[in-house]
């Protein structure tokens, strides 16, 4: 992942380390040595994160961070404010000027790529969902998602720490604002973490008779807990198990004893990060349903229907597999609509669908042509248990009357199908689906209400 870094300093030396360290791991910087060069530069250069020395001439790393989160075009640019170790003031003003997060002089260098990732990866989805802004799917709640200063609330934490030396300060710290779970044994909490839905994990790497590094592991090699965020809790010294925890997946750390803003800060960030790619993967989702479902039935579409139906031809002929489909349509639907009106028209094509549905494994695949025409593809399936299923829909249908809403009550509904299946190497998805048209027809002139076969 490589970033746009702005790194502001007043001391030479200062930013041509930073510059060194953050060049060397490929991100692409460009420095500023004092407040209003800071800000022309946000303009200019137009950072993907900032790192932003506190004390310098003129207008400070305070009044600059203020500027840039009240400015509306760079009010969604991470600020990390760059303070000395005894600064605790400072870091109070710049969390209150909208910094999102702090690191201490001496830079330390998995201090500073930890943090840069975190907010990095989130700005990149604010973008992203910045610019599918105008898409429809997304609904008024992307609003608060943009505004990186937003104090997350309502998130559900985990804390494993069997020695009860961070749970209580954390708990104290957070618990006014998220739902705290207090975790004694990884045991514990891998069964917890796979039964809810937890936005943030925060582990103790001191824990007794169990490894916090392990526990981390197993977490990110389940499904469900995959992309949830683990906050470390780490000894000063501990340097080798953090970097392994780093490598591992782990989204951030804090060293011992916790400051409470910091602890704050960067619980902020991650749960805020979680939210955006929770909803960019809900968006991604929606959309593709979208693409492929008829808006009335739920049903796949007719361009789904014809990939599918593809792909399944090819499988039958590359691998000998059967496939079976069903071409249905409804019987004397015109006057349902003339006599009872289109509403209650398409509630019959809901029903029909739901009943259609009932009537099919997973794999098969219930699509809607259009009108109440719909073709249903069967893998895997001859055409003789094809035509079994043909018919059990067609009782499912003919068999109770469907409540639709009309005013003369239930309705009675039939429908006829046509059944055809690969046959031969020279089949294609057209002309098993004329088949199964022919077949259709067929049914039709014979009476309706009826399942023919294309082999009958
Ligand atoms: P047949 O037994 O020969 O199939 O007769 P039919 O009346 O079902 O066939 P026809 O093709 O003449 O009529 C289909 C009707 O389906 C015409 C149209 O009004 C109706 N229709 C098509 N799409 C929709 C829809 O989305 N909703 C509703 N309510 N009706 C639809
Ligand atoms: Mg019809
Ligand atoms: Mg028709």
């Amino acid at each position: 992942m490589t970033a746009r870094v702005l790194v502001v300093d007043d001391i030479l030396a200062n930013v041509r380390l930073l510059e060194a360290k953050l060049t060397s791991e490929y991100f692409e910087v460009c420095t500023a040595m004092n407040g209003a060069d800071a800000l022309e530069a946000v303009d200019s250069f137009k950072p993907d994160i900032i790192l932003l020395d506190v004390m310098m001439p003129g207008i400070d790393g305070i009044e600059v961070c203020r500027r840039i989160k009240t400015n509306t075009q760079a009010q969604h640019i991470p600020v990390i404010m760059v303070t000395a170790l005894d600064q605790v003031e400072d870091r109070v003003r710049g969390l209150e000027a909208g910094a999102d997060d702090f690191i201490t002089k001496p830079v330390n260098d998995a201090a500073l790529f930890c943090r840069l990732k975190s907010l990095v990866r989130l700005k990149m989805l604010m973008d992203e969902l910045r610019g599918r802004n105008d898409a429809p799917v997304l609904g008024d709640a992307s609003a608060n998602l943009i505004d990186l200063a937003h104090v997350e609330t309502g998130a559900t934490i985990a804390i494993v720490d069997n020695r009860g030396i961070i749970a209580d300060r954390i708990q104290d710290a957070l618990g006014g604002m998220h739902q705290v779970e207090i975790l004694s044994d990884p045991g514990q909490t891998i069964s917890l973490s796979q039964e809810t839905d937890l936005d943030l994990i925060i582990v103790s790497f001191d824990l007794l008779d169990h490894d916090g590094l392990r526990l981390c592991s197993q977490l990110r090699s389940f499904e469900r807990t995959r992309q949830v965020p683990i906050l470390v809790v780490v000894d000063v010294d501990d340097q080798s198990r953090l970097m392994r925890a780093l490598d591992m997946g782990v989204n951030d750390y804090l060293h011992r004893p916790l400051d409470k803003m910091e602890l704050k800060a960067r619980v902020n960030t991650q749960i805020k990060r979680k939210r955006y790619t929770d909803r960019l993967r809900f968006n991604v989702t929606r959309s593709m349903e979208l693409a492929v479902t008829d808006p009335l039935t739920g049903l796949y579409n007719r361009r789904h229907m014809d990939n599918q139906l593809a792909v399944q031809v090819a499988n039958a002929a590359s691998r000998g597999k059967a496939v079976a489909v069903l071409a249905l349509d409804v019987d004397f639907f015109k006057p349902i609509n003339d006599t009872h009106g289109h509403d209650v028209g398409d509630r019959v094509l809901q029903e029909l669908a739901t009943r259609l549905k009932a009537q099919v494994r997973a794999i098969d695949l219930c699509c809607r042509m259009g009108g109440e025409e719909f073709v249903v593809i069967l893998p895997e399936t001859d055409l003789q248990v094809g035509f079994t299923v043909a018919e059990r829909m067609r009782r499912a249908i003919a068999t109770k009357p469907f409540n639709a809403g009309a005013k003369q009550g239930p309705l009675a509904i039939t429908v006829s199908i046509g059944v055809a299946g690969f046959e031969s190497l020279t089949d294609t998805p057209q002309s098993i689906l004329k088949r199964a048209d022919d077949a259709l027809y067929e049914a039709k002139r014979s009476g309706r209400n009826r399942v023919v076969s294309d082999a009958a």
